[in-house]
Protein backbone atom coordinates (compact mmCIF):
# COMPACT_ATOMS: atom_id res chain seq x y z
CA UNK A 1 0.00 0.00 0.00
CA UNK A 2 3.00 2.28 0.70
CA UNK A 3 4.58 1.53 -2.70
CA UNK A 4 1.46 2.39 -4.54
CA UNK A 5 0.73 5.83 -2.72
CA UNK A 6 4.40 6.86 -3.48
CA UNK A 7 3.85 5.70 -6.70
CA UNK A 8 0.68 8.57 -6.99
CA UNK A 9 2.62 10.68 -5.56
CA UNK A 10 5.67 10.24 -8.02
CA UNK A 11 3.39 10.18 -10.67
CA UNK A 12 1.85 12.99 -9.46
CA UNK A 13 5.34 15.27 -9.02
CA UNK A 14 6.51 13.80 -12.65
CA UNK A 15 2.62 15.21 -14.50
CA UNK A 16 3.33 18.70 -12.52
CA UNK A 17 6.69 18.90 -13.78
CA UNK A 18 5.65 17.86 -17.39
CA UNK A 19 2.40 20.71 -17.43
CA UNK A 20 5.59 23.40 -15.64
CA UNK A 21 7.86 22.65 -18.49
CA UNK A 22 5.71 24.12 -21.06
CA UNK A 23 6.86 27.64 -21.87
CA UNK A 24 3.82 29.21 -22.47
CA UNK A 25 1.25 30.69 -20.14
CA UNK A 26 -2.24 31.66 -20.89
CA UNK A 27 -3.81 34.49 -20.00
CA UNK A 28 -8.08 34.53 -20.77
CA UNK A 29 -8.47 38.07 -21.51
CA UNK A 30 -12.57 37.62 -22.39
CA UNK A 31 -14.30 34.54 -22.04
CA UNK A 32 -13.17 32.22 -24.95
CA UNK A 33 -10.25 34.49 -26.01
CA UNK A 34 -6.92 34.40 -24.53
CA UNK A 35 -2.92 35.99 -24.89
CA UNK A 36 -0.11 33.15 -24.84
CA UNK A 37 3.03 33.91 -24.02
CA UNK A 38 5.62 33.20 -21.70
CA UNK A 39 5.47 31.67 -18.50
CA UNK A 40 6.88 34.76 -16.41
CA UNK A 41 4.47 36.92 -14.35
CA UNK A 42 2.88 39.21 -16.80
CA UNK A 43 4.77 37.77 -20.17
CA UNK A 44 7.78 40.06 -19.26
CA UNK A 45 10.96 40.25 -21.19
CA UNK A 46 13.50 40.89 -19.16
CA UNK A 47 16.52 38.74 -20.76
CA UNK A 48 16.91 36.91 -23.80
CA UNK A 49 15.73 33.30 -22.59
CA UNK A 50 12.05 34.96 -21.64
CA UNK A 51 11.85 34.60 -25.41
CA UNK A 52 9.52 32.29 -26.90
CA UNK A 53 8.17 34.10 -29.65
CA UNK A 54 5.16 36.80 -30.21
CA UNK A 55 2.31 36.95 -28.68
CA UNK A 56 -0.36 34.75 -29.39
CA UNK A 57 -4.23 35.27 -29.31
CA UNK A 58 -6.54 32.10 -29.20
CA UNK A 59 -10.51 32.39 -29.46
CA UNK A 60 -12.22 29.15 -28.62
CA UNK A 61 -15.69 28.09 -28.87
CA UNK A 62 -17.84 25.49 -29.88
CA UNK A 63 -17.50 26.11 -33.68
CA UNK A 64 -13.75 27.02 -34.13
CA UNK A 65 -10.96 27.45 -33.04
CA UNK A 66 -8.64 30.56 -34.19
CA UNK A 67 -5.88 31.04 -33.39
CA UNK A 68 -3.68 34.74 -33.82
CA UNK A 69 -0.22 34.14 -35.03
CA UNK A 70 2.33 30.62 -33.95
CA UNK A 71 5.37 31.65 -32.59
CA UNK A 72 9.06 30.61 -33.67
CA UNK A 73 9.31 27.15 -35.43
CA UNK A 74 11.56 25.60 -32.41
CA UNK A 75 8.93 26.95 -29.77
CA UNK A 76 5.41 25.89 -32.23
CA UNK A 77 5.22 22.26 -31.05
CA UNK A 78 4.88 23.58 -27.72
CA UNK A 79 2.87 26.37 -28.46
CA UNK A 80 0.32 24.37 -30.09
CA UNK A 81 0.38 21.46 -27.24
CA UNK A 82 -0.57 24.61 -25.05
CA UNK A 83 -3.21 25.49 -27.43
CA UNK A 84 -4.57 21.66 -27.90
CA UNK A 85 -5.00 21.50 -24.01
CA UNK A 86 -7.14 24.75 -23.62
CA UNK A 87 -9.23 24.08 -26.86
CA UNK A 88 -9.35 20.28 -26.86
CA UNK A 89 -9.12 20.09 -30.02
CA UNK A 90 -6.77 21.59 -33.47
CA UNK A 91 -6.59 25.20 -34.80
CA UNK A 92 -9.28 25.73 -37.51
CA UNK A 93 -7.69 29.08 -38.68
CA UNK A 94 -4.82 30.99 -38.09
CA UNK A 95 -4.55 34.72 -38.61
CA UNK A 96 -0.82 36.06 -39.32
CA UNK A 97 -0.28 39.78 -38.00
CA UNK A 98 2.73 40.35 -39.82
CA UNK A 99 5.62 38.60 -41.51
CA UNK A 100 8.49 38.06 -38.84
CA UNK A 101 10.07 34.96 -37.88
CA UNK A 102 8.45 35.08 -33.82
CA UNK A 103 4.95 35.51 -35.58
CA UNK A 104 4.67 32.78 -38.48
CA UNK A 105 7.36 30.69 -37.21
CA UNK A 106 4.76 27.49 -36.55
CA UNK A 107 2.48 28.27 -40.11
CA UNK A 108 3.96 24.71 -41.62
CA UNK A 109 2.93 22.60 -38.45
CA UNK A 110 -0.34 24.37 -38.32
CA UNK A 111 -1.30 23.79 -41.59
CA UNK A 112 -0.20 20.54 -41.42
CA UNK A 113 -2.33 19.90 -38.86
CA UNK A 114 -5.33 20.79 -41.20
CA UNK A 115 -5.62 24.82 -40.38
CA UNK A 116 -6.18 27.44 -43.01
CA UNK A 117 -4.31 30.86 -42.83
CA UNK A 118 -4.71 34.02 -43.45
CA UNK A 119 -3.15 36.94 -43.52
CA UNK A 120 -3.06 40.44 -45.27
CA UNK A 121 -1.74 40.66 -49.07
CA UNK A 122 1.85 41.69 -48.39
CA UNK A 123 2.70 39.44 -45.72
CA UNK A 124 2.23 36.87 -47.79
CA UNK A 125 4.75 37.98 -50.51
CA UNK A 126 7.14 38.91 -48.36
CA UNK A 127 7.10 35.46 -46.59
CA UNK A 128 6.96 34.16 -50.64
CA UNK A 129 10.21 36.03 -51.13
CA UNK A 130 11.91 35.14 -48.26
CA UNK A 131 13.77 31.65 -47.78
CA UNK A 132 13.81 32.15 -44.10
CA UNK A 133 10.35 32.55 -43.70
CA UNK A 134 8.90 30.40 -46.47
CA UNK A 135 10.26 26.97 -45.10
CA UNK A 136 7.96 24.46 -47.15
CA UNK A 137 4.84 23.07 -47.75
CA UNK A 138 2.26 24.81 -45.91
CA UNK A 139 4.39 28.25 -44.88
CA UNK A 140 2.24 30.57 -47.06
CA UNK A 141 -0.84 31.63 -46.19
CA UNK A 142 -3.68 29.86 -48.47
CA UNK A 143 -6.48 33.30 -47.86
CA UNK A 144 -5.39 37.16 -48.11
CA UNK A 145 -7.04 39.94 -47.50
CA UNK A 146 -6.27 43.66 -49.35
CA UNK A 147 -8.31 45.92 -46.42
CA UNK A 148 -10.13 44.27 -44.11
CA UNK A 149 -12.38 41.07 -43.63
CA UNK A 150 -14.72 39.74 -41.04
CA UNK A 151 -14.72 36.38 -39.21
CA UNK A 152 -18.16 35.25 -38.04
CA UNK A 153 -16.92 32.54 -35.45
CA UNK A 154 -18.93 31.24 -32.15
CA UNK A 155 -20.76 34.10 -31.75
CA UNK A 156 -17.69 36.71 -31.90
CA UNK A 157 -17.45 38.93 -34.71
CA UNK A 158 -14.09 39.31 -35.44
CA UNK A 159 -13.23 42.56 -37.74
CA UNK A 160 -9.49 41.89 -39.72
CA UNK A 161 -7.74 45.36 -41.30
CA UNK A 162 -5.09 46.34 -42.45
CA UNK A 163 -2.85 49.44 -41.00
CA UNK A 164 -0.33 50.61 -43.47
CA UNK A 165 3.40 50.94 -43.28
CA UNK A 166 3.40 50.52 -39.44
CA UNK A 167 5.65 47.98 -38.05
CA UNK A 168 5.75 46.69 -41.55
CA UNK A 169 4.01 47.07 -44.92
CA UNK A 170 1.53 44.34 -44.23
CA UNK A 171 0.45 44.41 -40.67
CA UNK A 172 -2.87 42.75 -39.33
CA UNK A 173 -4.91 43.69 -36.33
CA UNK A 174 -7.79 41.66 -35.59
CA UNK A 175 -10.87 43.39 -33.20
CA UNK A 176 -12.90 41.11 -31.49
CA UNK A 177 -16.11 43.52 -31.48
CA UNK A 178 -18.85 41.65 -28.95
CA UNK A 179 -16.05 41.09 -26.17
CA UNK A 180 -14.25 44.19 -26.89
CA UNK A 181 -10.77 42.67 -27.21
CA UNK A 182 -8.43 43.80 -29.73
CA UNK A 183 -5.11 41.63 -30.90
CA UNK A 184 -2.45 44.52 -31.86
CA UNK A 185 0.07 42.42 -33.33
CA UNK A 186 3.34 43.96 -33.10
CA UNK A 187 1.53 47.51 -33.05
CA UNK A 188 1.57 47.01 -29.57
CA UNK A 189 5.11 46.40 -27.72
CA UNK A 190 3.79 46.89 -23.90
CA UNK A 191 5.99 49.22 -21.91
CA UNK A 192 8.89 48.14 -24.50
CA UNK A 193 10.48 50.35 -27.29
CA UNK A 194 8.81 49.25 -30.43
CA UNK A 195 10.71 47.42 -33.29
CA UNK A 196 9.54 49.50 -36.21
CA UNK A 197 11.11 47.69 -39.03
CA UNK A 198 11.60 50.02 -41.35
CA UNK A 199 13.42 47.22 -44.00
CA UNK A 200 10.45 45.54 -44.14
CA UNK A 201 8.34 49.16 -45.38
CA UNK A 202 7.44 49.73 -41.59
CA UNK A 203 7.42 53.72 -40.67
CA UNK A 204 7.37 55.58 -37.69
CA UNK A 205 4.73 57.95 -38.43
CA UNK A 206 2.44 54.91 -40.00
CA UNK A 207 2.98 53.33 -36.28
CA UNK A 208 1.79 55.82 -34.92
CA UNK A 209 -1.05 56.28 -36.92
CA UNK A 210 -1.73 52.51 -36.04
CA UNK A 211 -1.51 52.74 -32.33
CA UNK A 212 -3.91 56.14 -32.47
CA UNK A 213 -6.16 53.78 -34.76
CA UNK A 214 -6.16 51.35 -31.68
CA UNK A 215 -7.19 54.39 -29.18
CA UNK A 216 -10.09 55.50 -31.40
CA UNK A 217 -11.95 51.69 -31.87
CA UNK A 218 -11.30 50.96 -28.16
CA UNK A 219 -12.74 52.55 -24.44
CA UNK A 220 -11.88 51.74 -21.06
CA UNK A 221 -13.09 48.70 -20.97
CA UNK A 222 -10.72 46.72 -24.30
CA UNK A 223 -8.22 44.06 -23.79
CA UNK A 224 -5.53 44.56 -26.36
CA UNK A 225 -3.92 41.20 -26.64
CA UNK A 226 -0.31 42.44 -27.46
CA UNK A 227 3.28 41.75 -29.47
CA UNK A 228 5.39 41.89 -26.73
CA UNK A 229 4.81 42.86 -23.37
CA UNK A 230 1.80 42.06 -21.15
CA UNK A 231 -2.27 42.40 -21.72
CA UNK A 232 -3.37 46.07 -22.24
CA UNK A 233 -5.97 48.38 -22.24
CA UNK A 234 -6.48 51.51 -23.80
CA UNK A 235 -4.78 53.66 -21.57
CA UNK A 236 -1.31 51.88 -21.84
CA UNK A 237 -1.40 52.18 -25.37
CA UNK A 238 -1.87 55.94 -24.73
CA UNK A 239 1.03 55.89 -22.31
CA UNK A 240 3.03 53.74 -25.54
CA UNK A 241 1.86 55.80 -28.15
CA UNK A 242 2.82 59.56 -25.99
CA UNK A 243 6.09 57.83 -25.36
CA UNK A 244 6.46 57.46 -28.65
CA UNK A 245 5.57 60.84 -29.99
CA UNK A 246 7.74 62.22 -27.22
CA UNK A 247 10.60 60.22 -28.18
CA UNK A 248 10.72 61.39 -31.81
CA UNK A 249 10.38 65.23 -31.40
CA UNK A 250 13.19 64.79 -28.74
CA UNK A 251 15.47 63.16 -30.99
CA UNK A 252 13.97 65.80 -34.33
CA UNK A 253 14.85 68.79 -31.80
CA UNK A 254 19.11 67.53 -31.91
CA UNK A 255 18.31 66.64 -35.59
CA UNK A 256 17.16 70.40 -36.45
CA UNK A 257 20.13 71.64 -33.94
CA UNK A 258 22.33 70.30 -37.13
CA UNK A 259 23.52 67.49 -34.75
CA UNK A 260 24.61 64.07 -36.73
CA UNK A 261 23.45 60.40 -35.31
CA UNK A 262 26.70 59.68 -33.24
CA UNK A 263 26.69 63.06 -31.80
CA UNK A 264 22.57 62.90 -31.10
CA UNK A 265 23.51 58.74 -29.33
CA UNK A 266 25.42 60.11 -27.54
CA UNK A 267 23.85 62.57 -26.24
CA UNK A 268 20.89 60.13 -25.31
CA UNK A 269 18.10 62.38 -25.59
CA UNK A 270 15.63 59.04 -24.61
CA UNK A 271 17.60 58.78 -21.14
CA UNK A 272 14.61 59.77 -19.33
CA UNK A 273 12.63 56.61 -21.03
CA UNK A 274 15.96 54.09 -20.69
CA UNK A 275 14.84 52.11 -17.31
CA UNK A 276 11.49 51.36 -18.50
CA UNK A 277 11.10 51.16 -21.87
CA UNK A 278 14.68 49.71 -23.02
CA UNK A 279 15.01 45.97 -23.58
CA UNK A 280 17.04 43.43 -25.19
CA UNK A 281 16.16 43.70 -28.69
CA UNK A 282 14.98 47.00 -28.63
CA UNK A 283 17.40 49.39 -26.52
CA UNK A 284 17.58 52.84 -26.02
CA UNK A 285 20.48 53.54 -28.39
CA UNK A 286 18.77 50.89 -30.90
CA UNK A 287 15.38 53.21 -30.87
CA UNK A 288 17.31 56.61 -30.93
CA UNK A 289 19.13 55.24 -34.66
CA UNK A 290 15.63 54.22 -35.71
CA UNK A 291 13.95 57.73 -34.89
CA UNK A 292 17.09 59.21 -36.33
CA UNK A 293 16.82 57.07 -39.64
CA UNK A 294 13.13 57.65 -39.93
CA UNK A 295 13.29 61.30 -39.70
CA UNK A 296 16.19 61.57 -42.01
CA UNK A 297 15.00 59.59 -44.86
CA UNK A 298 11.20 60.59 -44.63
ZN1 LIG B 1 7.36 41.76 -35.52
Amino acid sequence: MKKLVLLVVLLGSLASADEAASPFAAVEVAPGIYQLGNTNEGFALNVPEDFVGGGVGLLVGDEYVVLIDDVMEPTAPALLAKVEEIAGRPVDFVINTHAHGDHVGGNVYVSNSGAIIVSHDKLRSRMEADPKLNTGPGALPVITFSDEMTFHVNGEEAHVFHVANAHTDGDAVIHFRNANVIAAGDISFRGLFPFIDLDSGGSVAGYKAAMQRLIDISDDETKFITGHGPVGTRADIETDLAMLSDAEARVKALLDKGMGEEEIVAANPLAEYNDEYSWFFITTERMTRTLIRSLTTD
